[in-house]
């Protein structure tokens, strides 16, 4: 058995929105996926770690902003490397606005936004899998959308290699770990991938 042929399932990348209360929040997420047509119906999968999940599971609503290939780093960090718990993500954050059903879309660096309404939920251990009526969406601009491999291969930095040194690069986010062995149970502090998900970078 190769494992690696899962690494050739094919993805997009989106920002998942969420609103309860007056608390925005936000994260990213590469489980979007149209289910059926008729009705037009869309399901997500989501970390139960992750602040936008427990909103969601309240309030049963969601946007998903559909990130383009002009999508910046900088947009994965600020969405996907800090949590909603400690964070408001939307306090400074200008490149949004609310759809009719009053929760943030996300207008830079995405081409599509889809409002979504939650009909099932699907308790999978680490993950909830949403499965959800569209209600509203827009088309907000042409460029194409990021693949998970296009995020890998043209947005996430290039690792620096330093002369004699033996690194431990995360392959999610890029953080580098610096050093000859990575701890078995390290955690990437940025992204919160494990260990298995750093490779070797030798010097
Ligand atoms: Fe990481």
């Amino acid at each position: 058995m190769d494992k690696k042929a899962m690494y050739n399932l094919s993805y997009g990348l989106f920002v998942l929105t969420a609103r309860q209360g007056d608390k925005d929040n936000g994260c990213i997420i590469n489980t979007a996926g149209q289910v059926t047509s008729t009705p037009n119906r869309i399901s997500i999968t989501v970390n139960k770690d992750n602040f936008t999940h427990d909103m969601i599971r309240e309030t049963g609503r969601f946007n998903i902003s559909i990130l383009s290939e002009k999508a910046d780093f900088s947009l994965f960090r600020h969405f996907g490397f800090q949590s909603g718990r400690t964070v408001d993500k939307f306090v400074d954050y200008s490149a949004c606005e609310r759809s009719a059903n009053g929760l943030y879309y996300i207008t830079e660096g995405t081409n599509s936004y889809i409002s979504a309404r939650v009909e099932q939920t699907i308790d999978l251990g680490t993950h909830t899998m949403f499965i959800a009526a569209v209600e509203d969406m827009d088309v907000l601009s042409r460029e194409p959308s990021a693949t998970y491999a296009y995020y890998q291969s043209s947005i996430k930095p290039k690792p620096e290699k330093k002369a004699g040194k033996t690194v431990w690069r995360c392959t999610v986010c890029g953080y580098v770990y610096e050093g000859e062995e990575l701890p078995a149970d390290f955690v990437c502090p940025l992204c919160k991938h494990p260990a298995s998900d750093f490779e070797k970078v030798s010097g």
